[in-house]
């Protein structure tokens, strides 16, 4: 049993770090206590070279960018390193929460979705369009993503399944009557997306009522 001199507790395993503090534990290490993650070992070389890459490309669109002052036909003003740039990080912000322990799959699914749609909406604003970006490629986006998290929902076999149906009502309903209020009307690709959404939600109770009403028990002590 190791044992840290600042904390006063005594650390089972083979750690060397205090689990508390970070210091330097004292005594002989034991048998280790948690299995060690052999994946994340496997995937880090993985995850360095696409870092790499990622870095390299930034490097050589702030070089063209700004130093060698090439910029894009028809737009002689945009920045388009910056662009470039917001892509990759959201890239890596993706991949990073790909890899975080302790996130369901339909809480990934819907972050990445979110992101990929403001950065989306970032660009076509600097490329001039938004119009068919807020009223085709935003509502096709999120009924993609409910049918994904739907198609999800019913494979799911370890009682996940509210995550998944949540997600898909949540981004079928709320966008599109933000939009209804905002623009005071529907365009047909929103009315799509929310018609998919409650379709596909109440299609999911109806096959899968008894899982979801298990689930519901189960997280709510009902
Ligand atoms: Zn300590």
């Amino acid at each position: 049993m190791r044992r840290c001199p600042y904390c006063k507790v005594d650390v089972a395993g083979d750690l060397v770090k205090c689990p508390l503090c970070q210091s330097k534990l004292t005594g002989a290490g034991e048998e280790p206590c948690y299995p060690k993650f052999e994946a994340q070992k496997k995937r880090s070389l993985y995850y360095k070279m696409q870092l790499a890459i990622v870095w390299g490309l930034l490097i050589i669109g702030v070089g063209l960018d700004f130093l060698v002052g090439l910029r894009l036909p028809g737009f002689p003003d945009l920045h388009w390193c910056l662009l470039l740039a917001m892509w990759l990080i959201g890239f890596e912000f993706g991949i990073m929460r790909q890899f975080k322990p302790g996130t369901g799959s339909a809480g990934k699914v819907t972050m990445l979705v979110l992101i990929t749609i403001a950065m989306w909406c970032v660009t076509a604003y600097f490329f001039g369009f938004m119009d068919i970006t807020i009223d085709l490629v935003i509502p096709a986006a999120l009924a993609a993503t409910i049918i994904a998290n739907f198609v999800l929902a019913l494979l799911d076999k370890n009682g996940n399944t509210m995550s998944y149906l949540l997600s898909g009502l949540f981004m079928g309903v709320v966008p599109s009557v933000i939009c209804f209020f905002v623009r005071s009307k529907m365009p047909l690709a929103w009315a799509i997306c929310l018609m998919v959404s409650v379709i596909l939600f109440a299609g999911a109770v109806i096959f899968r009522g008894r899982a979801v009403a298990a689930e519901l028990q189960r997280r709510f002590h009902l």
